[in-house]
């Protein structure tokens, strides 16, 4: 079968440059799963649509009109509707809106389908929380990779900075936090290590260091 690496962990923790540089070097698929996630709090916002309930957010969640395409120069572009979302995505009130919905079952189970339609040949890096404990339990390779709250704020207060957001590392924290605690108790797809997962604390390591780590593991 086309073969995955899984890369789970809480926010903040690089998985997604990580993510990107494995995919990069493979030269394989890549599935950045909350992008999914955060599509779908907009896609919410847009259409004016509660999030208390479960059950009138499945039809919005099963029929999401969302496209990943890659520009000329290698940028990813997320287009929800036609329109492009890559901005309006990244932001703290889409992320906490995205972690509110992905707490509901039914939602992830209608987007389970969407996210295993990206692994194709010759292989897939796959980002998230739950993609070597759920959606690819199948997987060869899983990695589990974590930093300390404190690093992981302060990474994305960075981030945040550089693309002109005016935020508060504090608040950063704090939403760090909030977001971590609901991720791990929810009762579907909590965010814990896959079993035989390699887990990596990227708290003292650079990108590059945590991406040789994980190539070399794949090539064991
Ligand atoms: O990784 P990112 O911060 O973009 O994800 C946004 C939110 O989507 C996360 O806080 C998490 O609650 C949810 N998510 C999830 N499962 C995934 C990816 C993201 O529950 N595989």
């Amino acid at each position: 079968s086309i073969p995955v690496i899984t890369i789970d962990g809480p926010s903040g923790a690089g998985k997604g440059t990580v993510s990107r540089l494995v995919a990069n070097q493979l030269g394989w698929q890549l599935l950045d799963s909350g992008a999914i996630y955060r599509v779908l709090a907009v896609a919410l916002l847009h259409h004016n649509i509660e999030v208390d309930e479960e059950e009138p957010l499945i039809p919005i969640a099963a029929h999401l009109d969302v496209q990943f395409e890659i520009t000329d120069d290698g940028e990813s572009k997320v287009i929800l509707e036609g329109e492009d979302v890559s901005n309006s995505i990244r932001t703290e009130e889409v992320g906490a809106l995205a972690s509110k919905v992905a707490a509901f079952p039914r939602i992830r189970e209608a987007l389970l389908r969407r996210q295993r339609a990206f692994r194709v040949e010759p292989g897939l890096v796959a980002d998230g929380r739950d993609m070597g404990t759920v959606v690819f339990t199948d997987a060869p390779v899983k990695v589990f990779l974590t930093a300390s709250a404190e690093e992981r704020a302060e990474r994305r207060f960075k981030q945040l900075k550089e693309k002109g957001f005016d935020v508060k590392i504090g608040r950063l924290l704090d939403d760090i936090r909030q977001r971590d605690e609901r991720d791990q108790n929810r009762t579907v797809a909590p965010l814990v290590p896959a079993e035989g997962a390699l887990i990596i604390d990227s708290t003292e390591l650079s990108i590059d260091e945590v991406v040789s780590k994980i190539l070399s593991f794949v090539n064991e």
